[in-house]
């Protein structure tokens, strides 16, 4: 997502020196790679990185990386920030674990990543609401992850930088939100998502495969499980629906 921003801004950091930082709840691959690539071309020099870990909160994918960042997470991010600080104050190098490796991208997943992430975007579309239905009632907006909804001549607008995690559909009291699959793009995003997918290709550390969750999207679209949210304390608790 920021190397989108960098990339559409062509946002110039006058020679500054940077470092790039991520969170992820599933598979990173190379983002951190991608996102250091994207900074060296906005003529900053990027002294080092660090990938941190968070929970997933969207229906589809809850579960993954619960609890996350934990104390041990903080701490590290705490570690990391001490470190640019020295660096920034002393001046002499990084700790190695914190510098990116060069070769860690522009392989196997430079191809395989845009790939998948048309497919991705030809396969989920965009929420749709229905204005007979919708009150109104703002909670879609409060709910967005990203900020992607706003109410506009009484209507709700989906923008199209929107992550499709479907939250706003799930959480609709009013059901006025709907999402218009193609035939078996469903199964495709199943699919595409499932635990065993991110184990093959998500670059994930060997440990950490025991932190994804379940996969829920054949339960949460077909309206099997609703989650009740609440935005600033991204928990969940699982409703069955009858
Ligand atoms: S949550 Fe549903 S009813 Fe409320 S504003 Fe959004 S679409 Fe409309
Ligand atoms: S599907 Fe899009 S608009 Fe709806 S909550 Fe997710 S990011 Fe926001």
């Amino acid at each position: 997502m920021c190397a989108v921003f960098l990339r559409d801004t062509s946002f110039d950091f006058l020679k500054k020196s940077a470092f790039v930082l991520i969170t992820s709840g599933g598979s990173p691959v190379n983002t951190l790679w991608h996102l250091a690539q994207a900074v060296l071309k906005t003529r900053t020099s990027v002294i080092g990185g660090i990938q941190l870990r968070g929970a997933v909160t969207v229906p589809t994918k809850f579960g993954n990386f619960l609890g996350r960042p934990d104390h041990i997470d903080l701490e590290d991010a705490k570690l990391f920030g001490s470190a640019i600080a020295a660096k920034v104050i002393n001046g002499g190098a990084l700790p190695a674990r914190y510098k990116i490796d060069p070769k860690s991208g522009g392989r196997f997943y430079d191809i395989i990543g845009p790939i998948l992430t048309h497919l991705k975007k030809a396969i989920t579309p965009l929420p749709q609401s229905d204005s007979e239905k919708c009150d109104l009632c703002d909670y879609c907006v409060y709910q967005c992850p990203t900020d992607r909804i706003t109410i506009e001549n009484r209507n709700i607008k989906f923008h199209d930088t929107c992550m499709v995690c479907y939250r706003c559909w799930h959480v609709c009291p009013q059901y006025a939100i709907s999402i218009k699959f193609f035939p078996r793009s469903g199964f495709i995003e199943r699919t595409l998502y499932s635990p065993k997918m991110e184990k093959c290709f998500g670059k994930m550390e060997k440990g950490e495969y025991k932190n994804l969750g379940p996969n829920l999207y054949k339960n949460v679209l077909g309206r099997k499980i609703k989650l009740t949210y609440d935005r600033h304390n991204p928990t969940a608790k699982f409703e069955k629906n009858e």
